[in-house]
């Protein structure tokens, strides 16, 4: 479904990532762990175009995310490539990014109006499919300032699901939370881990769940994957001393 084939990324002097290889498989879940700011959210905002590489090429079904070659030549891809090649993407952020003048349901709909062009009707009746999907079927009239942190993170799942993405980023989105409100949008993403064939990457700190939801965990530091495997092999066995001492931390 995706691939990165080696990536690297500056931001000015500072090389975040040093050359990564990553395939994403259709329906897969990916977790991806490590040391803050060793370069996962970075890998993350590339795949939705919101970073650029420095140099390497990432792929989506095969086609390029940015640049298409044509007749021998590197050619920057068109808006309307990059605008179709991102619809195959979803992001959910630490911080929600709600419109807060509009409602719920407003929020949910207004990407498959303006950008899909649905009809108000059946883009509303994708938006309540995707609102029961994450359990506030009753709150699509309210306001963003009238729900709680866990809610809102809950509308901006359901507004990314909306789009019908292949592959969904899940970037740190409990990282904003109150603990006791973690549990309800962790909870959420399990469902839709389970019920779906969306392939998933969640960069995530919350170890207990990248093991029940991930099929594969990648653990990266200092801007390359260090280790990766199934979630037993990594977590009962770490074999590098880079993630023996990032686990430690968490036991
Ligand atoms: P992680 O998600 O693993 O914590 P990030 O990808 O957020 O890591 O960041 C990796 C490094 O890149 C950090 O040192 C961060 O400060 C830096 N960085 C990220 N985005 C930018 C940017 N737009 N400009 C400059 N530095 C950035």
């Amino acid at each position: 479904m995706v691939r990165y084939r080696s990536i690297q990324k500056s931001f000015g002097e500072l090389q975040v990532i040093k050359g990564i290889d990553l395939d994403i498989y259709p329906g897969e879940k990916i977790a991806l762990i490590g040391p803050s700011g060793s370069g996962k959210t970075t890998l993350g905002r590339m795949l939705m175009t919101l970073e650029e590489p420095s140099s390497g090429t990432i792929t989506i079904e095969d086609e390029p995310l940015w640049q298409m070659e044509k007749k021998g030549n590197l050619v920057r891809a068109s808006e309307k490539h990059l605008h179709r090649m991102r619809s195959k993407v979803g992001m959910v952020f630490q911080h929600f990014n709600l419109f807060p003048h509009m409602t719920v349901l407003r929020n949910v709909t207004l990407a498959p109006r303006s950008v899909l062009r649905l009809a108000k009707e059946e883009a509303e009746e994708r938006a309540v499919e995707m609102l029961r999907k994450v359990g506030l079927e009753n709150k699509l009239h309210e306001y963003p300032a009238k729900l709680s942190g866990g809610q809102k993170q809950r509308v901006a799942i359901a507004r990314a699901l909306v789009m019908q993405p292949k592959v969904m980023v899940f970037d740190e989105v409990t990282s904003a939370l109150d603990p006791e409100l973690v549990g309800e949008v962790l909870n959420v993403i399990k469902d839709i881990a389970e019920d779906g064939n969306m392939a998933m990457l969640l960069i995530t700190h919350e170890m207990e769940f990248a093991r029940e939801v991930a099929d594969r965990i990648v653990f990266g530091a200092e801007g390359r994957i260090v280790e990766q495997g199934t979630p037993v092999e990594l977590f009962e066995n770490p074999q590098s001393d880079r993630l023996k001492s990032f686990l430690q931390r968490f036991r």
